[in-house]
């Protein structure tokens, strides 16, 4: 089974991730098993946080929904240059029934190491470039609903606060 993707207003969503000092076993393992989880949720993108694991790591894959061929498992990711904005819907796994139109930088230089520790420079736009940021703003507490209007913000926590505080159905 793949690993449980964990929903906000769960509060490991809202603190910073700690960097990998080193690649082991356990890491690539957890590399696996979020690459298992984005495509059992056909996502283009997961970060570490989302399955309870507060370390920098993301795994992205932006290719169309019938090829998902172009996995990139990204250790330690900063992002050294941005340029231009864009302005695009955004969803996340971690928040349920809700997307927004939240802007971004149109391009991106981001510095990682891969899956073996080597150093790497990946360069994205389109949607590359905005699951990139997505992604990375996961690892420092941020969610794409920091970047939305507060109006917007608080329609959609009175509408969960709503839905958690329904009795559950009994089943
Ligand atoms: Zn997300």
């Amino acid at each position: 089974m793949p690993r449980e993707i964990i929903k906000y207003p769960n509060s490991l969503l809202l603190k910073p991730s700690q960097e990998i000092k080193e690649i082991t076993p356990e890491v690539r393992a957890l590399a696996h098993d979020m690459a298992e989880a984005m495509y059992a949720k056909r996502g283009v993108g997961l970060a570490a946080p989302q399955v309870g694991d507060l370390r920098r790591l993301i795994v992205v894959d932006t290719s169309s929904p019938e090829e998902r061929n172009d996995l990139k498992i990204l250790v330690n990711p900063a992002i050294i240059h941005h340029e231009g904005v864009v302005e695009e819907e955004e969803g996340c796994l971690s928040v349920v029934a809700f997307s927004a139109k939240v802007k971004r930088a149109a391009k991106v230089v981001v510095k990682a190491q891969d899956i073996d520790g080597n150093a790497l420079e990946l360069q994205g736009e389109g949607l590359l470039a905005i699951c990139l940021q997505h992604e990375i703003d996961h690892l420092d507490g941020i969610l794409f609903l920091d970047h939305i209007s507060r109006l917007k913000r608080a329609l959609y926590d009175n509408r969960l606060k709503k839905k958690l505080k329904a009795p559950k159905a009994p089943n």
